[in-house]
């Protein structure tokens, strides 16, 4: 028996949804309703119910008692006839993540709005999507990766049907006045649309998303696990992101993350945004497919713990700039200049003395998605970290032998990725190890548990230098020259650099600590984050001019700063510390190196 969903746009003005839940059959011993607390995909406890503003319950035009039972589910009476719930949603979450509706746009995602109906999960879910009928709507269409009824038209508001609750909530469903770009990729119709003011260059995006979803879906093995895909793009004036969906992406980005048409070279906002595109895709396969056991099935009431998501999130976020070199929508310098600064942001994290990979997935809940001005002291980023682990273990594999971790990646789809709608099996916690190693044929088990369970250094500081130059990358580890020195090669390194430790902002055009590193000079003067820099030694400071202040006195001076904290003006002696050596650089050896050109050309085999 089907489940009914009615959605009305009912006050965009308020920013609010109206939702009719119609249960044929309910409970007979009284029908249990709920929300999920979370959206799978990002780790993090958002209880969604907090937005509904008001529910009730009727059948057959009598009202019904429906009462809460805790944070996430309700109650409603016994009752003999058909079952309806009305409630209204507040939603203005303008992100990836939740829902958000206003007289320009709608954005929806099943987590945060449609309720579940207890002990009826399997059941078929229909929705009707109702077309405001006031003018300023008439050019509203309706994007999403649901399946459209038989009645119902692509991009027509109207019947959209998932075969269960699971099905239903992965799919974003998009409104407004839509700009859509359609390409075909290994047979597949692709759609990517843009939600929000924009003035993309259609056919760039068109061009160079489809290279990268041709080479992924080849990647993997014909045929694609869909037979449609979407992008949603919205459009905000300052926001990145995106969330992966079985069949789609929702993805969020400015103006300027995309090309324009008069564009002479790729500028670097829209190489990131390629980025975020091949990432997001990849996670059709890995993630949505292959997934941990935690998530198979998801508990949507409560955190799901694993000390994967490296695996998910990590190899990801390695393969998503690899993409673009194999499509060569990125240089090879290119993408060795975006590693040299992932291993200079890691470098730079103290808490990669204090937290192992393993331990930064299963805190993901109460760490990552929950950060402050002390994380980069305490934990590391299994995005970062696991994609520094990621591209270590892909050399090691293919300098050992004439496999790589492609040849892993393709083990796991075969295994478990290609069939996961019908056996529904994840990966337990030591099965990527385990398969890893025998498709390998390696012992990785020391690589492993350096990497994974222990904060030792060697693995990414040891052995991935070592390796890099066996694949003909040069390696610079250097002094930091300044706060906004990412990392990359510096043909000149100069004089050592005084520094204080600190990251900061201006707010208010003012100067603020951000973040006081672990042992840091500024750390050791007693400055802390949220301290509003005035001056060093009486000289003003921006955050411009802060480097160059600091340039002015040779190492192991004490300067003396003026900043505020609260409203109160105090004191501060640093001793300015040099610049620590914590700066990656990486370059191209010149020369024929066939590993090399194997490794960035998508070939396991040299
Ligand atoms: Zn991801």
């Amino acid at each position: 028996m089907s489940i009914y969903y009615e959605l009305i746009l009912h006050a965009p003005e308020a920013h609010l949804f109206e939702v009719t839940l119609t249960i044929n059959c309910p409970d007979p011993e009284g029908q249990v309703l709920w929300l999920p607390t979370w959206i799978p995909g990002s780790y993090l406890i958002r209880e969604f119910s907090r937005h509904i503003v008001t529910i009730f319950a009727e059948s057959e035009g009598r009202p019904i008692n429906i009462s809460k039972l805790d944070k996430y589910r309700w109650h409603i009476a016994p009752c003999l006839g058909v079952l309806k719930v009305h409630y209204t949603v507040y939603a203005f979450d303008c992100s990836v993540r939740g829902a958000y509706l206003d007289q320009t746009r709608g954005l929806v995602n099943g987590s945060a709005i449609f309720l579940a109906v207890a002990g009826q999960e399997q059941s078929e879910c229909i929705l009707a999507i109702k077309r405001p009928e006031e003018k300023a709507y008439e050019n509203w269409e309706v994007a999403t990766s649901l399946m459209p009824g038989k009645e119902t038209q692509e991009w027509h508001f109207g019947l959209y049907t998932a075969t269960n609750y699971d099905e239903f909530i992965d799919h974003p469903i998009a409104m407004g006045a839509l700009t859509k770009v359609d390409f075909i990729a290994c047979g597949i119709p692709h759609h990517i649309v843009l939600l929000g003011r924009h003035y993309a260059d259609r056919e760039r995006l068109q061009r160079d998303i489809g290279k990268i979803c041709e080479a992924q879906i080849r990647f993997f093995g014909l045929p694609a696990p869909f037979n449609r895909y979407l992008f949603l793009i919205l459009i905000v004036s300052q926001g990145y992101g995106g969330l992966e969906h079985r069949n789609a992406s929702a993805l969020i980005c400015s103006q300027d993350d995309l090309p324009f048409s008069h564009d002479q070279e790729t500028r670097p906002a829209y190489q990131e945004f390629l980025g975020l595109v091949s990432h997001e895709y990849f996670h059709a396969w890995n993630v949505k497919r292959i997934k941990p056991a935690a998530f198979a099935p998801y508990d949507l009431a409560q955190e799901n713990y694993t000390r994967l998501l490296w695996a998910f999130e990590g190899v990801t976020s390695y393969y998503d700039d690899l993409f673009l070199v194999r499509v060569g929508l990125l240089s090879p310098q290119d993408y060795l200049d975006k590693l040299a600064h992932m291993l200079t942001q890691f470098h730079r994290c103290a808490g990669r003395k204090k937290q192992s990979l393993e331990e930064a997935s299963f805190d993901a809940w109460i760490k990552f998605y929950r950060q402050d001005e002390n994380s980069i002291n305490t934990q590391v980023s299994y995005y970062i970290q696991g994609a520094l682990v990621a591209l270590c273990l892909d050399l090691l594999i293919r300098k050992e032998s004439c496999h790589s971790l492609d040849t892993v990646m393709r083990a796991l789809w075969q295994r478990y990725g290609l069939n996961f709608q019908t056996t529904g099996q994840g990966l337990g916690e030591q099965e990527w190890e385990q398969i890893a190693q025998e498709v390998t044929g390696q012992d990785l088990s020391y690589f492993f548990s350096q990497a994974l369970r222990h904060t030792a250094e060697w693995p990414i500081f040891e052995l991935l230098p070592q390796l890099l130059q066996a694949f003909g990358i040069e390696i610079q580890l250097r002094q930091q020259t300044g706060q906004h020195d990412k990392g990359g090669w510096l043909a000149k390194t100069g004089q050592t650099p005084a520094t204080l430790g600190i990251r900061t902002c201006t707010e208010n055009g003012l100067v603020k600590l951000t973040h006081v590193f672990d042992g840091s000079a500024a750390q050791i003067a007693g400055l802390s984050p949220g301290d509003i820099l005035s001056s060093i030694n009486r000289c003003r400071i921006t955050d411009q001019n802060l480097d160059t202040v600091l340039k002015r006195y040779p190492l192991e001076t004490e300067v003396e700063i003026h900043a505020f904290r609260q409203d109160e003006l105090i004191v501060f002696h640093a001793r300015l510390m040099p610049a620590l050596n914590n700066t990656w650089g990486l370059r191209l050896v010149e020369g024929d190196f066939p590993i090399r050109h194997a490794w960035l050309n998508g070939k396991s085999d040299h």
